[in-house]
């Protein structure tokens, strides 16, 4: 199966070139030409899998220049048990008769991120063996706090590869700067940029389109790649979750075969709510895909009228890692709806860049409105969600988590639907421990890393092991650079 880019289909390549590159040379993301299914039989045959053998089995029909034993040794190192703390490793959580929480946080960096991020890797560097690469990739990532710490994590001193984090530095959680300032690991950078999130990711796409950058590195036996979730190696992984969930709810009888269920997706650069679409196309019975948003609304508008506007404040929110504007995985939606209409594509993308609007075509609205439900909340909603999660069920969740709750019981209100809800939660609770302390009630916050014993204390609820052990860990970085000046930070590290 060959990948294509959204912005011109005529431009080809096989997966392990498309994972080796990240984005294609017009801009475009590359994306499958074609999306397999799965048998008939597919999912009733997966569901006495483990997840590892679920990952093969669906990563394989995606992946034509792999082998199944080269896929199985991925799986058996990114989803073992010494990554991740839950032997299902994507559990679903049954929350009330309708509704289950699919948790993704089980891995080393305690956020879904790790779902692809473990499993990246090994893709991108067997990727760049099969086609002969010799330089050393250096990934480059912006990240509004997640995935800089997960890839970090995933590549750490993986042979032949560097990786350097760029975040935002108002704009992720303590928790979070501690998890990335002490990251271990040879290969290894992270610097903060003045700004927010859009302007981390707008000057990492500068670097990554910068000729003179390009080629003094090359001297040095460089080249660039991507992490970020454009990353078709990052998207592939995160479908497996979403076909995992439906076996299991198959396997316990909670859904009969056939019978439909929604996702409800707490949405940034929809990466993931576009993975789930992908697993529906494969063969999983979905009846609503749910996009759930914070006060950065973009999104719901945007399902919600066809019109994608990016003129408008920018709000930094308890859910930093949905504090996003520019949504880039939806290029992909829209390459689907367009049935593979690349010129159309690219002239909603380069709308987006010169005018930050567009407005898609009455099929492609029809799509939107038939497979999309979308909703947002604000902070206070947010807090409030994870105090009747807690209060009700005894559940903790995290902020991200909680919008997607708000959303949904918004959406079943408006609507009375009754369908089973798989709820996605992107994070631990422990990551956002001092608005999750604050949702519970807790007026006076311990500082630094005594804030997770407190939130352990005040609920019983043990904090994950890789977030206790930062309290012992030393700052290795803390530079901090204007985001004009991202370059210097580039050509510093890789000396
Ligand atoms: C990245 C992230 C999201 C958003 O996911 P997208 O794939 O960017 O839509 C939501 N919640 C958490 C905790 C995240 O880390």
């Amino acid at each position: 199966m060959q990948y294509v880019s959204t912005r011109n289909k005529r431009w080809r390549c096989s997966a392990s070139e498309a994972i080796a590159q990240g984005l294609a040379p017009d801009g475009g993301l590359l994306t499958p030409e074609v999306l397999p299914k799965l048998s008939p039989n597919g999912l009733t045959t997966m569901t006495d899998m483990s997840y590892q053998q679920r990952a093969v089995f669906v990563m394989n029909s995606f992946l034509e220049d792999f082998t199944a034993s080269e896929l199985s040794s991925y799986a058996n190192h990114a989803y073992g048990p010494g990554k991740f703390d839950a032997k299902e490793v994507a559990p679903v959580r049954a929350v009330d008769d309708s509704t289950y929480c699919l948790e993704l946080w089980h891995g080393p960096t305690c956020a879904f991120k790790d779902m692809a991020l473990q499993m990246l890797p090994h893709l991108l560097s067997a990727s760049l063996v099969k086609n002969e690469e010799k330089k050393t990739v250096c990934i480059l990532v912006a990240t509004s706090g997640d995935t800089g710490k997960a890839a970090l994590e995933g590549f750490r001193d993986v042979d032949k590869t560097r990786i350097l984090v760029f975040y935002p530095k108002d704009g992720v959680s303590d928790i979070q700067q501690l998890q990335m300032r002490t990251q271990e690991g040879g290969n290894v950078g992270v610097c903060a940029v003045v700004g927010n999130f859009d302007d981390a990711q707008t000057g990492v796409k500068r670097l990554f389109s910068d000729e003179s950058l390009r080629e003094t590195l090359a001297e040095r036996g460089y080249f660039f790649s991507s992490a970020n979730s454009i990353n078709w190696g990052r998207i592939l992984p995160q479908v497996v979750y979403y076909i995992s969930a439906y076996c299991d709810l198959l396997r316990e009888g909670k859904v009969q075969k056939g019978e439909a269920v929604n996702i409800c997706v707490p949405t940034g650069n929809f990466g993931n709510i576009l993975s789930a679409y992908y697993a529906g196309q494969m063969g999983v019975p979905i009846h609503k895909l749910i996009c759930a948003s914070n006060r950065n609304n973009v999104l719901t508008d945007f399902l919600q009228t066809g019109v994608y506007d990016r003129n408008r404040t920018f709000y930094n929110t308890m859910s930093p890692s949905m504090d996003i504007l520019i949504s880039s995985n939806l290029e992909r939606m829209l390459f689907e709806f367009t049935e593979h209409d690349d010129e159309e594509v690219r002239g909603y993308m380069e709308a987006l860049a010169q005018t930050g609007r567009y407005e898609v075509s009455e099929p492609v609205k029809k799509k939107l409105e038939r497979h999309f439900a979308a909703g947002c909340c604000d902070d206070a909603a947010t807090q409030a969600m994870i105090a009747k999660m807690w209060t009700e069920r005894r559940y903790l969740i995290d902020t991200h988590t909680a919008v997607a709750f708000h959303v949904l019981e918004q959406y079943r209100a408006g609507t009375g639907d009754a369908t089973p809800t798989i709820v996605v939660s992107t994070a631990s609770p422990f990551k956002f421990c001092d608005n999750v302390l604050g949702a519970l009630g807790v007026r006076e916050l311990a500082d630094g890393t005594a804030i997770l014993n407190q939130l352990a204390e005040v609920t019983g609820v043990p904090a994950p092991a890789p977030l206790a052990a930062l309290a012992g860990k030393a700052v290795r970085f803390d530079q901090v650079v204007e985001k004009d000046r991202m370059v210097d930070q580039v050509l510093e590290m890789l000396k």
